[in-house]
């Protein structure tokens, strides 16, 4: 026997009935029941029992790819606005004070915690705050300061090379466009989309990383472990003006609730909306 998130008769489906009209969302359209009905949260015959004997729509997004497409965008809206209220104020939370400082410490926080790299800029900027001054230091110098991020030689080398490339050809200035930042040495796609959404509001993206991977596959609007195919479905299903903040604020939720391998679900104001894929049911 599971716990099955499911519409029921009664009173409870004028309520719910009320909930998917008036709050745009036919996710939060569901009460707990027991049922002796295996998880089927990802099957169709939840959905036709949930419609067929209750008359109301059940959490699950159907198969057809335009209605799920349009499940999908209902869910996020959904996640977005509660993540709108729990976290009004999230930010980037790698330390800088423009443009050429967050490339840096993007650069920086590959394969390192933002905690490490936060504590790793402040001398890094202070002894070379220009592209300019940066593009002419020697590498061994950069190496011995950035050294605890790890991958330090490779990283070094990017540093020097994208300041560079900023002083011969962008005047040594942080371009502002996709393309020019990512073809700069070291700047991917998501280095690219950190840099143009905090530092110039330009939404190019939504930026992957693990805490945005990890979580958006937890609430059911993504199934793939490619962060360029989930950039991908996030950006069809995200409205494009919550593509930034989306990213910070789901961040911010990695670290406090949803906390890889034990997510604090009963604390959580996700949980209305959240299927938790791949979770065991809550007890
Ligand atoms: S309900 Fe649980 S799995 Fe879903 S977002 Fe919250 S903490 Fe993560």
């Amino acid at each position: 026997m599971t716990l099955l998130q499911i519409p029921v008769a009664g009173v409870a489906i004028n309520d719910a009935r009320k909930n998917a009209e008036t709050d745009d969302s036919t996710w939060q359209a569901g009460l707990s029941l027991p049922l002796f009905i295996p998880q089927v949260y990802c099957t169709d015959a939840a959905r036709r029992l949930s419609m067929t004997v209750f008359d109301i729509p059940c959490r699950m997004p159907r198969t057809n790819t335009t209605d799920r497409l349009v499940d999908l965008r209902k869910h996020a809206r959904s996640i977005v606005r509660i993540l709108k209220r729990t976290y009004p104020d999230a930010e980037c939370a790698l330390q800088h004070e423009n443009a050429f400082q967050l490339l840096v410490a993007t650069i920086l926080s590959a394969q390192c915690t933002d905690e490490r790299v936060n504590m790793v800029t402040p001398r890094l900027f202070a002894t070379y705050p220009t592209p300019e001054k940066l593009a002419a230091a020697p590498q061994q110098n950069v190496e011995k300061i950035i050294q605890s991020c790890g991958f330090f030689r490779n990283k070094a080398t990017s540093l020097r090379g994208m300041a560079q490339a900023l002083v011969e050809r962008h005047d040594g200035r942080v371009p502002d466009d996709l393309e020019s930042l990512t073809s700069l040495p070291g700047v991917g796609r998501k280095t690219a989309n950190v840099v143009l959404g905090t530092a110039y509001g330009i939404p190019s993206g939504v930026v992957v990383d693990t805490h945005v991977k990890r979580i958006s596959k937890l609430l059911g609007l993504t199934t793939s472990s490619n962060p360029d195919i989930i950039e991908r479905e996030l950006m069809e299903i995200l409205p494009k003006k919550e593509w930034i903040n989306y990213s910070h604020r789901l961040i911010h939720h990695g670290r406090a609730i949803c906390i890889a391998r034990r997510p604090k679900c009963t604390e959580c104001p996700l949980l209305k909306v959240c299927p938790r894929v791949g979770l065991p049911p809550l007890q």
